[in-house]
This record gives C-alpha cells, sequence and structure tokens, in this order.
C-alpha cells in the first residue's frame, strides 16, 4: 500500500482520512502543490515550496510546516515509490471544525497532507504527434495566481475537451488566452516566445519560470505580452507547460493545424533544454 503523509505522520494512504466539515473538502478552503521529483530528487521543490507559503498567506492560513520539512516529507514520500518519475500531490486546508459554517474560524487548526503518483513524463506520443486543443471561455474567479483546490471550471473546461475529441481546452477572458486546463500558455509569434506577463488571472508557473531563463540563456526572444485569440491561429508555435506534462506542443487548435502541425523546432530546442535542466542539480 503507497505511503500518505498526513498531519505530521506517515501511513498507508487507504488509512488516511479527513474529517466531513474538513473546509478544503466543504469550500475549497485550500492550497496545493504538485512537485516532481525525477530518480529520487525534487525538481524546482524550492519555488513550488515558496508558490505553497505565498498562497497560503494569501488566504491567510498558517504554513504548517517549514521549507525544510516539507523537503523532507518529499524526499520520504519519493523512497516509498519504486519509480523513475513521481509527482508529489502536497494539500494544506484550513481544517475541520465542529459544524459547517462559511464564517472563518477564531482558531485554524489546518489539516495538511501528501501522496505520491507515478509520472509518465515526458509522453513519448505527445512529443512525437503534440496535443489537440480548443479554445473555451476562462470562466474562473480573478485570483487565478492562487493554486486554490477550486479546480471545477478546469475539470469542466477538460472534460468539454475530451466530449470534442481534443486532448485540453486553451481557456480565453477578455479575448485573452492565458493558460489551459492545468497548464500556462506560451505562443511562438513572428519568432517570439510570447506569454502573459504575471498577474492575479493566471498561475505564476514554475514551469513556465524555468522556460523563459532557458530561452533567454539560448538567445531565444522572449516578450510578456498577451496572447489575443486572434492573433492565435498564425502563432508558429503554441506550447502548454506545467511541472508534470513539462512543456507540450498544441499541433492542432480549434481542429486546425499550429504551423506546419508537427511539434516545431524551438519546441525541440527548449525540450532539449528543458529535459538536461532535469537532470541538473542546481535545479533543485
Ligand atoms: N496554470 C494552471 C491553472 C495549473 O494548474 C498549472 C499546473 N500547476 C500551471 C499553470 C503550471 O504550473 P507549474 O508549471 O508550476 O506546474
Amino acid at each position: 500500500m503507497p505511503l500518505a503523509y498526513l498531519n505530521g505522520n506517515y501511513l498507508d494512504q487507504a488509512d488516511a482520512h479527513l474529517p466531513l466539515t474538513d473546509r478544503g473538502l466543504l469550500f475549497g478552503d485550500s492550497i496545493y502543490e504538485v512537485i516532481p521529483v525525477y530518480h529520487g530528487q525534487p525538481f524546482q521543490a524550492r519555488a513550488h515550496l515558496a508558490r505553497l507559503q505565498q498562497g497560503l498567506q494569501a488566504i491567510h492560513i498558517t504554513n504548517p510546516l517549514s521549507q525544510d520539512d516539507w523537503l523532507q516529507v518529499i524526499s520520504t514520500l519519493s523512497a516509498d515509490t519504486p519509480a523513475p518519475a513521481q509527482s508529489i500531490y502536497i494539500q494544506v486546508t484550513r481544517g475541520a471544525y465542529p459544524e459547517r459554517a462559511h464564517k472563518l474560524p477564531a482558531q485554524p487548526q489546518s489539516n495538511f497532507f501528501a501522496f505520491s503518483k507515478i509520472l509518465h513524463t515526458p509522453d513519448p506520443h505527445i512529443q512525437t504527434h503534440g496535443l489537440h486543443a480548443i479554445t473555451q471561455p476562462d470562466v474562473r474567479w480573478h485570483h487565478c495566481d492562487l493554486k486554490t483546490t477550486n479546480l471545477l471550471p478546469n475539470v469542466l473546461a477538460l472534460a468539454t475537451a475530451h466530449e470534442q475529441g481534443a486532448d485540453d481546452a486553451i481557456l480565453v477572458r477578455d479575448g485573452v488566452a492565458r493558460e489551459g486546463t492545468s497548464s500556462n500558455l506560451i505562443a511562438i509569434l513572428d519568432g517570439v516566445l510570447t506569454t502573459s506577463p504575471d498577474n492575479p488571472l493566471l498561475l505564476p508557473g514554475v514551469t513556465r519560470n524555468l522556460i523563459l531563463r532557458l530561452a533567454a540563456e539560448a538567445g531565444i526572444p522572449c516578450a510578456r505580452r498577451d496572447i489575443h485569440i486572434d492573433v492565435l491561429p498564425q502563432a508558429d508555435e503554441i506550447w502548454l507547460t506545467s511541472s508534470t506534462r513539462e512543456i507540450a506542443p498544441v499541433t492542432r487548435l480549434d481542429q486546425q493545424p499550429v504551423g506546419d502541425g508537427t511539434p516545431g523546432p524551438v519546441w525541440q530546442q527548449i525540450n532539449t533544454l528543458y529535459q538536461a535542466a532535469k537532470t541538473q542539480p542546481d535545479n533543485r
């Protein structure tokens, strides 16, 4: 039975339970993170844990563990899972209280837990053929920069994509495309690697940040500007990026080919750099 971590203890996942009145369950009153681990080494863990800290602070939940304590949890859980690539899921909720009430509790006592999942990245099929995406309205709230567990709009947009035979949806708000359902959006527009500036309408992706650094180091022109839906069909390349999916090229958008319909040359270049970065100790 795989191991789980819950409120300071390690136990079988099947024995890890939360009370029905946990606010994460009732209100989505919680923050989560997903941290990849390659060959036992967490990748970009400090950046993920810093984002966890910022998210908790923004919704006034005290982080129950220090960065080093979380790193220890990640290490213990990943050592228990015999897989070369895995992701560690972490969630901190505002806790459980005797009765359901919207009002914030006076003395919060958070519940916090983590478990591992085997990762199958990079996906050879996606690397060869890319993804098929459709555009969908972004109906999420105005704090998408916080990684809360309120994911129903993301879940339903993905379901719509699947119903239409696509792999994912690119979310569009007021004519601007910023994210996939669980990823950031990057487009190569007239040779410029383009992605939205950080703002409350998108998550500041750890993967996207690393890609921007790798691209700048490789001399690829980069711009932080909004991607208007009108220009997206003319993009040379479109990518969806996340810690678990890495850099997924989108080769069809709304039934039309992106570029020549295959993963493009800038993707090939950045993906090679990204795969190399996964093995470098300074990225842990
Ligand atoms: N946006 C959303 C909505 C996401 O769920 C994710 C995945 N966590 C990302 C962007 C990418 O973030 P990261 O690269 O840090 O995994």
